[in-house]
């Protein structure tokens, strides 16, 4: 059984000339969390807009369920929007049970479920003040409570961790974590690698558009095992350094070389080789080495080592 796969999915902005989603697959199975990682304008939210019917693609299918048409399961989905889509003069009560009402519940049904998912977001004390008087971890947590109370199968979250407190970062991740483990789905986007680390059991990287690596976590790990990040402190000219950083680039098991002002760093893909290879060029080039550092690769260096671009900056 599948609950969602994306085929092939497309969508431009601009008629063709650039585009947003350029050949997004991925599939949710049961009881999966897969984290959609990437940096700013990769195209995560225009993905997410499509699998929840707010924008059209271009082309590509999205398959839900097993074969249902949007209309037919798109109850059996949460999303939770990059921005607030809360009513700020309305109680965290009033807005949870207005969206939960949209899903046809009325009566006592709407009553337990409101209150279970106030309960489920930590928010059930502040269910009677106005949402607009909420911290903005109260907000994404309402945010999350709105989307969730009709008990949907699959939960969409667009970056819900962003410019928020960390207790409500925390509570957040928790959450997700136990509606999982009660058999609900997850398709959770963001740019924090440690986030997807934390909870994700599947990850989906995408960078300008495209997917450049995905799997399950092992997977992703796997491909990082037994590489080290060098770092390689220097004094002198920079321009010598980017001479010496030319030669480390023609080595077979070196990788992803860059010159900075002060260090030379590079990613070495084989634990059994000897270190000399990549100190001499250096010292040929005229370079003196005051320092030399190396480091296991770790899940949150597989960005930088796929694209050459730092997620963390972004
Ligand atoms: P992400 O959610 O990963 O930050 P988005 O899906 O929002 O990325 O954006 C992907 C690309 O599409 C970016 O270059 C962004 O500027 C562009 N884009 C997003 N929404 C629109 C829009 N409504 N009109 C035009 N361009 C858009
Ligand atoms: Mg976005």
């Amino acid at each position: 059984m599948s609950i969602l796969k994306v085929s092939d999915l497309k969508k431009s902005y601009d008629k063709g000339n650039t585009f947003a989603v350029n050949g997004i697959s991925f599939e949710v199975e049961p009881q999966d969390i897969v984290g959609l990682l990437g940096p700013n304008g990769a195209g995560k939210s225009t993905t997410i807009n499509m699998i929840s019917g707010l924008l059209k693609p271009d082309s590509g299918t999205i398959r839900y369920g097993d074969g249902k048409t949007f209309d037919e399961w798109k109850r059996n989905m949460g999303l939770v929007p990059q921005e607030l889509a809360i009513y700020p003069e309305f109680t965290a009560y009033e807005n949870v049970e207005f969206f939960c009402s949209l899903y046809g519940f009325r009566g006592a049904k709407l009553k337990e479920l409101t209150e279970k998912a106030l309960e489920e977001t930590g928010i059930q004390d502040a269910g009677k003040k106005r949402a607009g008087t909420f911290s903005g971890g109260m907000k994404r947590r309402l945010n999350i409570a709105c989307s969730i109370a009709h008990e949907p199968k699959l939960i969409i979250m667009d970056e819900p961790t962003v410019g928020i407190d960390p207790q409500s970062r925390d509570h957040i991740l928790n959450e997700i974590i136990k509606l999982n483990q009660k058999g609900t789905s997850v398709i959770y986007t963001t740019h924090y690698m440690e986030e997807v680390e934390a909870i994700c059991n599947k990850i989906v990287i995408i960078d300008s558009a495209n997917i450049i690596a995905c799997g399950t976590i092992d997977e992703i790990r796997k491909q990082i095992s037994g590489k080290q990040n060098i770092s390689i402190e220097y004094l002198g000219e920079p321009a010598q350094a980017m001479r010496a950083a030319e030669e480390l680039k023609g080595i077979r098991f070196v990788d992803n070389v860059q010159v900075s002002e002060q260090k030379i760093t590079c990613t070495l893909t084989s634990r059994s080789e000897d270190l000399f290879s990549i100190i001499r060029p250096i010292a040929n080039a005229g370079v003196k080495i005051v320092n030399i550092n190396s480091t296991e690769m770790k899940l949150q260096d597989i960005f930088l080592s796929l694209t050459g671009k730092d997620l963390r900056d972004e």
